[in-house]
């Protein structure tokens, strides 16, 4: 089990999902970069596994494993992270993971008694895992959750998983009861669990229980910054009375990433081809896809809007995800041969350097599904967005990028809704225009650039509010006091 000798000051425990555990990793390397406290991040063996292969070379970031049985719990067997499962067994994995309890206590108590002179230790979990806070609490440790998500988004999320049901009474548009800041929600920007919720259900009961033991931690780690998302962080500072400290942007830097060099040189190759500001990159994170329907409109809409671009694309719903991508019946006809041919665009199978791209000064805009990550990426880069949300609080994500920072346009909503080629190729050319909407939209997302710049800078001039953030949760967590010994 535990392994008894490991030392620790903090240990990072996320969901198993790779949307999850690629930014607590950021978040590892992010707490070794700037503070000398040794980190760990806690697994199930697969997962540990993937993560040793991510990890970047000569890190002091450790990975401890805690077993996990999926078959005692009707998964199939090994069944350890959200992306071998299909959608409708996310919920049954999340139950699960709630058996981990035990073997995670012996594991902290462990590395508590190997080090008890030292300071208490410090955990930061899972916004899934809110059981993990009473556990601090019983073996004396310093707790936080860490929101991979925005303050904004996740308020929303929030609030709306304590107002359910959403599905009838209220219209089609409502207010947050307690968040109306964030303005009208429209139904159709509704989660499908969250759509269907009606308090009784497997994902209402999991979340009630959930979200509620948020409240037992000692504060919230957003990745996100202050000045460009207050409003959520002031929803959890009134809802929780705990501390909410927004320590972002923390991404993954280029060189520790998942994904091909060779591709990166060629996406690099193409891009330094193309003409400043003239690039559309099309991306909808690591594990969504669309339908069949709109994956042909999308194509036929690149194509009418004669704007170069690099389209990353996946099998659509239904399909595997992981299989091959058959490009001849999933696009339209001869489109990939006449835009190899054209040099107008680059089509990505699967995965794409995200950052490399985003980072380019060719690339003008980004078609995204509004995955926090994503977004921070783009704004750290001044790239605004054309927001297609597919799921979470991804919707709330776009709303808030559209209505309160002016940095994005919604092209469409949902892995269903019917689109048209047309429609998407003049939200495209709005977005990507070198006047109206799109100048704005790009100079709103310069200005965020510099908001997020400063927030992580550290010199003799200016400490940016993320690092200060940063300083007050260490102190924070440094300041706990110590959990007396059994000797005591
Ligand atoms: N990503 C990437 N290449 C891809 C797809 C995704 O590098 O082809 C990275 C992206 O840069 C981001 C993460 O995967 O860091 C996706 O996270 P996000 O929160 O945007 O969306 P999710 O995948 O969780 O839906």
């Amino acid at each position: 089990m535990a392994p008894s000798k490991q030392d620790a000051d903090i240990v990072l425990f996320p969901f198993m999902a790779q949307g999850h555990i690629i930014p607590f990793l950021a978040l590892a390397l992010h707490l070794e970069r700037k503070t000398n406290n040794t980190i760990s991040i806690v697994n199930t063996p697969f997962n540990i596994k993937k993560l040793r292969a991510s990890l970047p070379p000569h890190t002091s970031v450790s990975l401890l494993e805690i077993p996990f049985h999926a078959s005692d719990h009707g998964l199939p067997p090994n069944t350890e992270n959200t992306d071998v499962v299909p959608y409708g067994l996310v919920i049954r994995l999340l139950e699960a993971s709630t058996s981990m309890r035990p073997a995670f206590k012996l594991l902290i108590q462990n590395l508590m008694d190997s080090q008890h002179h030292r300071r208490p230790l410090c955990i930061i979990a899972d916004i899934f895992f809110g059981w993990t806070a009473s556990v601090a609490k019983e073996v004396g440790a310093f707790h936080v959750i860490f929101g991979g998500c925005g303050g904004y988004g996740m308020a929303c999320y929030y609030s709306l998983w304590f107002h359910l049901p959403h599905r009838k009474g209220q219209g089609d548009e409502f207010l947050l009861p307690d968040f109306p800041e964030a303005g009208r929600i429209h139904k159709t920007q509704l989660p499908a669990n969250i759509a269907e919720a009606d308090g009784s259900d497997a994902w209402s009961v999991f979340q009630n229980k959930n979200l509620s033991e948020w409240a037992k931690s000692d504060g919230i780690l957003f990745n996100t910054v202050r000045e460009v998302d207050s409003g959520g962080l002031d929803y959890f500072t009134r809802k929780l009375g705990l501390p909410v400290w927004a320590i972002g942007p923390v991404v993954l830097s280029t060189g520790s990433r998942l994904g091909g060099g060779v591709r990166a040189e060629a996406c690099r190759e193409w891009l330094d081809r193309k003409a400043g500001n003239s690039v559309l990159y099309v991306c909808f994170g690591s594990m969504n896809t669309m339908s069949g329907e709109q994956m042909m409109q999308l194509g036929e809409a690149l194509e009418e809007s004669g704007r170069d671009f690099i389209w990353v694309v996946r099998p659509p719903i239904g399909q595997d995800i992981n299989s091959e991508f058959r490009a001849e019946e999933w696009l339209p006809q001869g489109f990939v041969g006449r835009m190899q041919e054209s040099g107008r665009g680059l089509i990505l199978i699967h995965w794409a350097p995200q950052l490399e791209i985003l980072s380019h000064k060719a690339v003008s805009a980004f078609l995204s599904h509004c995955g926090w990550n994503s977004v921070l990426e783009a704004l750290t880069h001044g790239v605004p967005i054309l927001g297609w949300p597919m799921a979470a609080e991804q919707f709330f994500n776009c709303k808030f990028l559209e209505e309160q920072l002016g940095v994005c346009l919604e092209v469409a909503r949902g892995k269903s809704c019917e689109v048209h080629h047309q429609h998407i190729a003049a939200t495209i050319d709005v977005a990507m225009a070198d006047h109206g909407k799109g100048a704005h939209m790009r100079s709103q997302a310069h200005r965020l650039r510099g908001a997020i710049a400063d927030a992580l800078r550290d010199d003799h001039t200016l400490t940016g509010s993320s690092i200060q953030a940063l300083r007050h949760f260490l102190s924070a967590a440094a300041n706990t006091p110590k959990p007396r010994s059994p000797s005591e």
